[in-house]
């Protein structure tokens, strides 16, 4: 089985095209204006065409592409319903666009979960029947899996939406619109606020604040820095909280963090582990707190695992095994 898998991130898009799981080749694409949609499919468009000619199989082979989106996704019609990052791409007919291009199949879903599934079936959570992942970028995304079943609801928001769980009532405006989100309190996106905010960290960004990320921070933390250690102690108290909301919604036996943030899981992990034992309500044996093991690569892998599932309904659908 030949896939593609497309994750749009709101820095890179990484791609990658994958024979049976296997990935024969990887691939990015920088976002120059992370509003638009339509500036940007002409790119994603060359960058199938790339991945399909260096992996050196026939286009005609291509199976599918699955498409991990940054908002809320219909995944039955394979629409974007709600977002913030892209906003064209809401009702743009990407069945149409794989069908024209490739003649191929399409899997749409949002990015937090299709990294999610490629934990779940091939990564830190495999084999488990609860499992819940938290992916730290750009914004915070989540996934939840309970007895055996990913989690979905009745707009697809069951267990997707904990980057936007209001943490604090007294909090900020999200981008989201609600109040106090965790990824408006610590995520990339809000960071450069907390950074420009604090006495110490403020002179060292005074004439280039693009220089302002976790990995930045993290550094400066493993220096000692005063202003890095209270920002980066903020920022993992708030995911720490974060992850216990989701044990007490979801009651997973694995809690995977993921996400670009994740490169200094040496720091975060060990930190969010003794939050979770001093102040979640369960014993700490009775779950495993795990640094995902596809890293960046678990959304690509999920693509792979997301477009299998697509393809199966549409064949039990087409035989009438499934109504
Ligand atoms: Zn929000």
């Amino acid at each position: 089985m030949l896939t593609i898998s497309i994750d749009l991130g709101g820095t890179y898009v990484k791609t990658g095209i994958l024979h049976h799981g296997s990935i024969l080749e990887h691939g990015r694409i920088k976002v120059k204006n992370n509003l638009d949609f339509d500036g940007l499919l002409p790119d994603i468009t060359k960058e199938v065409n790339r991945l399909i000619e260096a992996s050196g199989k026939s286009s005609t082979l291509l199976d599918g592409i699955a498409i991990a989106f940054p908002g809320l996704v219909d995944s039955d019609k394979m629409k974007v319903t709600m977002t913030h990052k892209y906003p064209t791409a809401v009702d743009f007919d990407f069945i149409a666009w794989a069908q024209d291009n490739w003649n191929a199949n399409v899997a749409l879903i949002n990015d937090a979960r299709m990294a999610g599934i490629g934990e779940w079936q091939a990564g830190a959570g495999e084999g488990a029947r609860h499992m819940a992942m938290i992916t730290l970028g750009t914004g915070i995304g989540s996934f939840a899996v309970v007895d055996g079943r990913r989690l979905r609801g009745n707009g697809y928001r069951a267990g997707n939406l904990f980057g936007h769980i209001s943490l604090d009532i007294n909090g900020e405006v999200c981008q989201c619109g609600n109040l106090g989100c965790a990824e408006s309190l610590a995520s990339s996106w809000s960071l450069p606020e907390l950074v420009k905010k604090d006495d110490d960290l403020k002179p060292l960004v005074a004439e280039d604040d693009s220089i302002i990320n976790f990995k930045w921070l993290f550094d400066l933390y493993r220096q000692k820095q005063p202003g890095a250690i209270r920002v980066a102690e903020y920022c993992m108290k708030v995911w720490g909280m974060l992850s216990i909301n989701m044990i007490h919604t979801f009651d997973p036996q694995v809690l995977v963090l993921g996400g670009g943030i994740l490169n200094s899981a040496d720091v975060i992990v060990p930190f969010i582990k003794k939050l979770v034992v001093q102040y979640s309500w369960l014993n700490a044996d009775e779950i495993e707190i795990e640094h995902a093991f596809l890293g960046e690569d678990a959304s690509i892998v999920g693509g792979y695992y997301l477009l299998k599932e697509v393809l199966t309904n549409k064949k039990c659908l087409a035989s009438g095994k499934l109504r």
